[in-house]
């Protein structure tokens, strides 16, 4: 018996000392009733956006209805940042340490959705939440309000920065707060992204690069004088054909992607104008840049055989997430704390008719806390402009369960959940998770040393430099 409750002795202290045996703090606590308090105000704010489904840069309602909710609850708020209406950073307290969180909220054109389980859309052809961004700004600007109620009373100590981060899904606005160096002196920055599991992320994203493709000719009758025409659709044609051919020659990781914006207007007239838009990604940035060049002299190569003209304009580029185990491991262990998510029979009912929708097995929802992963070398998955702000401070980051298993991101039925119940309850624990982390990162200087320790060795020499020229974020052209 003795040998036994020593042995338990042992185990136990053993948990603690590594730390497993994570316990709800005085500060922990007060952060699940802040979050409870203003749950009913978030969840309103929240269908607000949901509503408003604006897409990037035209997000003026959305950032409006975060900056002031911030405002009102005591944060300074700088509206309009880095020459970004939409974009604003909300501070609260002073002094060191000095911990960030990212919120989106913009929507996607074209997927508008009623909050039902069936495709149905809202406003027919209208923008939608397919990215749960709705919940997403909304769900940080929670956390944000839990840490900075703990700073004004006296319970933590630093600064807390909300950052209102606008245009994710198409110029990727976080590059040009980087640029604006509204990251300097942060020590660290929290994130999240709505998803249908639960789990800290530690896996990185994709490198992206965004290029406008133009071919000019000469128009002419197609019929009546055709050689006296040079046809800027031929030259379109010839370059998607000269990437598709490509294809076969690239790396597993890289993927190549484009949208015909003009292919010429009608039958009958030698097109003198055409215009795509394209798309190059890898795993590594360093692996996307090669492609990159290729695909540009692929336009010229086009250019050539159909005698037009070209030109290639830059649209934004990311780079790839700068992984963070160290504050991944913090954010485990308060996940497991907080515990999965429960649902009712009408939220169990709504999931698996979704799943049905969408030809996915019936299985439900799953807000289990996955066990922390293995950081893959070559992850598959998008790209997001955290990339940006991760090379230029650590980034710990998590996973919400916002939508059933499998549901097919950026579409209506992601739109639907985001707009009830289900969407609500992942905010809910997502504001909860990154705040109780924000507070391990205030209280513990050790851990916040790892963070940044790992933060610098991953990054090693290299030297952040965006792929956007100098100028202006593209503010106004959609
Ligand atoms: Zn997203």
């Amino acid at each position: 018996m003795k040998t036994k409750s020593i042995l338990m002795v042992c185990l136990l202290f053993g948990l603690y000392t590594t730390g497993f045996a994570q316990k709800w703090t005085k500060n922990k606590k007060a952060v699940k009733q802040s979050v409870e308090n203003h749950k009913t105000d978030l969840i309103a704010i929240s269908d607000q956006i949901w509503e408003a489904a604006e897409i990037a840069f035209q997000e003026k309602k959305s950032s409006k209805l975060l900056a002031d909710y911030a405002e009102q609850n005591g944060f300074r708020v700088e509206r309009g940042v880095a020459e970004m209406p939409t974009a604003f950073v909300a501070t609260y307290g002073s002094g060191s340490p000095v911990i960030g969180i990212l919120g989106e909220f913009d929507a996607l054109p074209g997927i508008s959705q009623k909050t039902k389980p069936t495709k149905d859309p809202l406003v027919p052809g209208g923008n939608g939440h397919g990215c749960g961004h709705n919940l997403f700004g909304t769900g940080s600007l929670g956390a944000a309000i839990a840490v900075k109620e703990l700073i004004a009373a006296g319970k933590l100590k630093g600064t807390v920065k909300f950052y209102g981060t606008p245009a994710e899904e198409k110029f990727f606005g976080k590059i040009w707060m980087v640029k604006a160096g509204l990251f300097d002196g942060v020590d660290a920055v929290m994130d999240w992204h709505p998803s249908a599991t639960t789990k800290a992320d530690v896996q990185s994203t994709l490198a992206l690069v965004d290029f406008i493709v133009e071919f000019n000719g000469q128009a002419a009758h197609a019929s009546a004088d055709p050689w006296n025409g040079r046809s800027a659709s031929d030259a379109l044609e010839l370059y998607t054909t000269g990437i598709n051919y490509y294809r076969e020659h690239i790396k597993p990781t890289v993927r190549i992607h484009y949208h015909i914006q003009d292919g010429g207007q009608v039958v009958n007239v030698v097109s003198d104008y055409s215009k795509i838009w394209v798309r190059v990604r890898d795993t590594k940035r360093e692996g996307m840049m090669p492609v990159y060049e290729r695909v540009q002299k692929m336009a010229e190569g086009a250019a050539i055989m159909a005698n037009t003209d070209y030109k290639i304009s830059l649209v934004s580029g990311i780079y790839e997430i700068l992984v963070n185990r160290s504050g991944g491991e913090a954010m485990q262990k308060n996940l497991e704390m907080l515990g999965p998510i429960s649902y009712t029979e009408e939220e169990e009912a709504f999931g698996k008719k979704i799943q049905e929708m969408t030809g996915k097995k019936q299985i439900g929802m799953d807000s289990s806390i996955n066990p922390l992963e293995e950081t893959l070398e070559n992850p598959g998955g998008g790209s997001t402009d955290v990339g940006d702000v991760s090379w230029v401070v650590p980034v710990v980051r998590m996973g919400a369960t916002v939508a059933p298993k499998d549901t097919p991101w950026h579409s209506w039925a992601v739109v639907a959940c985001g707009g009830m119940s289900i969407g609500h309850k992942g905010m809910i624990q997502a504001s909860n998770a990154l705040a109780m982390t924000m507070v391990d990162l205030y209280e513990d200087p050790k851990l916040l040393k790892r963070v940044k320790d790992e933060f610098k060795k991953r990054k090693g020499n290299t030297v952040y430099e965006s792929i956007i020229p100098e100028g202006p974020p593209p503010v106004g052209s959609n």
